[in-house]
């Protein structure tokens, strides 16, 4: 009997589903939905336009989409256009590839001033995502503040400091290059509320931000620990270790001639963003980690900034008819199991957390799941967990 399979959202996760799948040689048809007219997700929309080896990754989804099993859907909402239920009555298997497109709330004081915004929207501005063109934040400014140690606060953080010529080659859309190349921001801070050791940073896009045409990374080496101390696999010590030597490297690229500064701030919890009508400053709290945790000194200072970029991580967006967990911001699961019929997998399944091929076994995993159910057991039943 061929297997029905819908797969909501054609980013990655949904992409790398459709692909453990085949790779199994099951007997199936699969449907992908996508709730924008074009396919891929964070690659188009998520991945920063000046890494374009990364984004290359779609052409393997291409060979994916072109697979005579597989049928494309987009400009299709599940909730919208059609009810969870209704799929679920539909197909022998629903996989939600939703991935974790909201931004988490900063929940501070003035966080919803204007001049706020989180990294999704700002990112997904700057690729030209649909939802995001009317966004259009306001760069008249010569400071902003990136809040967050990841790789995305330094996507964030390039993309504002490269150069007209260093983006030429990219796609970043017309509208955003204006507003960013014509805008007179000169000082990018990145904030830190734990040390350079808890950084989520990798390595190669870390020693990007030493190689800008025009903008020179600033640190105090005093907050450099000698060494990586704590408990941690031996690969993560490695990577913690590249990283302390290319934050140390950065005290030798020459500043000369160059018109913009990166800070690295480390040890600095936002507490307030400041301003009337519009952003203003923000307000830091000093500092220390005891036992992985940021503890707070009862120091504070001020930083003035037009903009606020919170690179705090993601949430996925719940889906009408499947439980969700609320605390961590994910389609509730066990090992991508949602309900009988129905799976999660990439970061509706686990978080954003990971590099795009992070997704892969996790597919691998649900497809398994779909491949050891007994035909015939697929298909709709009561939503819940106790299985
Ligand atoms: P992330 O790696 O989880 O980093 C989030 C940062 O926000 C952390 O430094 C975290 O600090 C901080 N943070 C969280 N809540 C905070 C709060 N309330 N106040 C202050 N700081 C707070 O998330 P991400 O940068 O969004 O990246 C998401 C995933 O995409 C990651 O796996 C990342 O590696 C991946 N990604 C990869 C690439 C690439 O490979 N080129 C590019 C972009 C994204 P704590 O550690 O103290 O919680």
């Amino acid at each position: 009997m061929t297997l029905s399979i819908a797969i909501v959202g054609a980013g990655p996760s949904g992409f790398y589903a459709a692909e453990a799948l085949i790779k199994r040689d099951l007997d199936c048809r699969i449907d992908l939905l996508e709730s924008l007219p074009t396919p891929f997700g964070l690659i188009r929309f998520g991945v920063a336009p000046d890494h374009e080896k990364t984004k290359r990754v779609a052409r393997s989804y291409e060979k994916t989409a072109l697979d005579e099993s597989v049928q494309y859907f987009g400009n299709v909402e599940v909730g919208r256009d059609i009810d969870l239920d209704k799929l679920r009555e539909l197909y022998d298997a629903v996989i939600l590839a939703v991935g974790a497109p909201l931004d988490r709330a900063l929940e501070v004081p003035g966080g919803d001033l204007k001049g706020v915004v989180g990294s999704a929207e700002f990112v997904g501005w700057y690729n030209g995502h649909p939802d995001f063109l009317e966004l259009e934040p306001d760069l008249d400014c010569a400071a902003v503040a990136i809040i967050g140690n990841g790789n995305v606060a330094l996507d964030v953080a390039r993309v504002l400091a490269k150069t007209p010529a260093e983006m030429a080659s990219t796609d970043l859309p017309e509208y955003a290059a204006k507003a960013i190349h014509s805008s007179p921001i000169a000082d990018v801070y990145m904030f830190g509320r734990r040390g350079p050791n808890e950084a989520k940073w990798t390595n190669v896009e870390l020693r990007e931000m030493g190689r800008l045409d025009d903008a020179v990374p600033i640190l105090d080496p005093a907050v450099l620990p000698e060494a990586v101390a704590g408990e941690m696999s031996a690969r993560d010590r490695r990577l913690k270790e590249k990283n302390l030597a290319t934050l140390r490297s950065f005290g030798d690229v020459a500043t000369a001639g160059k018109s913009k500064r990166i800070h690295f701030e480390f040890f600095a919890r936002p507490v307030e963003v400041l301003g009337t009508e519009r952003v203003e400053a923000l307000r830091l709290e000093r500092t220390r980690v005891e036992d992985g945790r940021a503890i707070g000194s009862n120091q504070f200072f001020e930083v003035p900034c037009g903009l606020v970029v919170a690179s705090i991580g993601y949430r996925a967006r719940p889906v009408p008819g499947a439980p969700f967990d609320e605390r961590r911001g994910i389609i509730a699961n066990r090992r991508g199991r949602v309900a009988q019929g129905l799976y999660a997998v990439g970061w509706a399944m686990r978080g954003p957390t990971g590099v795009i091929g992070t997704n892969k076994p996790d597919a691998d995993l649900v497809a398994g799941h779909i491949e050891a159910t007994p035909p015939g057991l697929a298909g709709r039943c009561q939503v819940g967990l106790d299985m």
